[in-house]
């Protein structure tokens, strides 16, 4: 099994040493992990932190090389261990993010770019401190053609391997707009996974969602367009924040992925995928 969604203390939000996943990772028999923490990047907002020794600094190239060095020693140390080590992350994606993006990524040896929307408007909606700030003056119908647009940019930027928790305004939305949160437009979901398929992105299974509202990331209804758009390639991530989440959900995400009609989850190498089949 394989783990393809991982924040460390190295993110604002989430607690656990790198060393901990990692033997957390060999107790519980994966074979595959990749670290993805965030890189937010909006300067009309105060999240764009790296942490390092539980202190936050401005997330910048130099962060991101001592992260890659952190990791690069994790994998020195498990070599012969049985575990395989990715260094991915996944950046919050909002238009207009591109430069000042390529001068944090660029030269760095990344395995892995998860896109992911958490903010419409600069409001974080799976926050639980925001998400009412954006609902309370959106209709369902609105924030969900803004949430999906975001996200046909973000698959346009061509920049990322995997598309985060696609249907993740849910985390709130189910609570705060009932019923009306499932009244996504078909079309444009099938033109997103159209442009996915074209390009290669694939679509994340994220576990998270089963720890919340008991449902995986993306739902059923919203997944199954996927294959009948030609989109073949899929990850799986539990979106672990501490230590005893890691790889949570992963094998019932499996079997949910093959209800779906995937016959394989990918690994990246140097953002190059590889399929494993299920
Ligand atoms: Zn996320
Ligand atoms: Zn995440």
């Amino acid at each position: 099994m394989i783990d393809y969604h991982i924040h460390t203390n190295h993110s604002i939000d989430a607690e656990g040493e790198l060393e901990e996943y990692c033997q957390r990772a060999l107790s519980l028999g994966l074979e595959e992990i990749c670290f993805t923490n965030h890189c937010e990047l909006d300067p009309a907002r105060n999240d764009s932190f790296i942490c390092f020794n539980g202190q936050r600094e401005k997330f910048t190239h130099h962060g991101l090389l001592r992260l890659q060095d952190e990791i690069l020693k994790q994998k020195e140390k498990n070599k012969n261990s049985g575990l395989s080590i990715k260094f991915g992350i996944e950046i919050g994606y909002y238009k207009g993010i591109e430069p000042r993006l390529h001068e944090i990524i660029d030269g760095i040896e990344l395995d892995f770019l998860l896109g992911s929307i958490h903010c419409l408007n600069h409001i974080c909606i799976d926050s639980s401190r925001e998400y009412m700030t954006y609902f309370a003056k959106h209709s369902a119908q609105t924030m969900l053609a803004n949430y999906y647009q975001a996200v046909e940019d973000l698959v346009k930027s061509d920049l990322f391997n995997s598309v985060g928790h696609l249907d993740v305004y849910k985390k709130y939305g189910i609570a705060y707009y009932k019923d009306e949160i499932d009244e996504v437009t078909v079309e444009s979901l099938r033109r997103i996974y159209r442009m996915m398929a074209e390009r290669n992105i694939a679509l994340e299974i994220n576990t998270a969602g089963l720890r919340r509202i008991d449902q995986f990331y993306p739902s059923p209804f919203i997944a199954k367009y996927a294959r009948e758009q030609g989109l073949n390639i899929i990850t799986i991530g539990s979106d672990a924040h501490r230590v005893e989440d890691l790889g949570k959900g992963i094998a019932e995400g499996i079997k949910y992925a093959k209800s779906l009609g995937f016959e394989a989850v990918y690994r990246f190498n140097k953002k190059q995928p590889i399929s494993v089949k299920i």
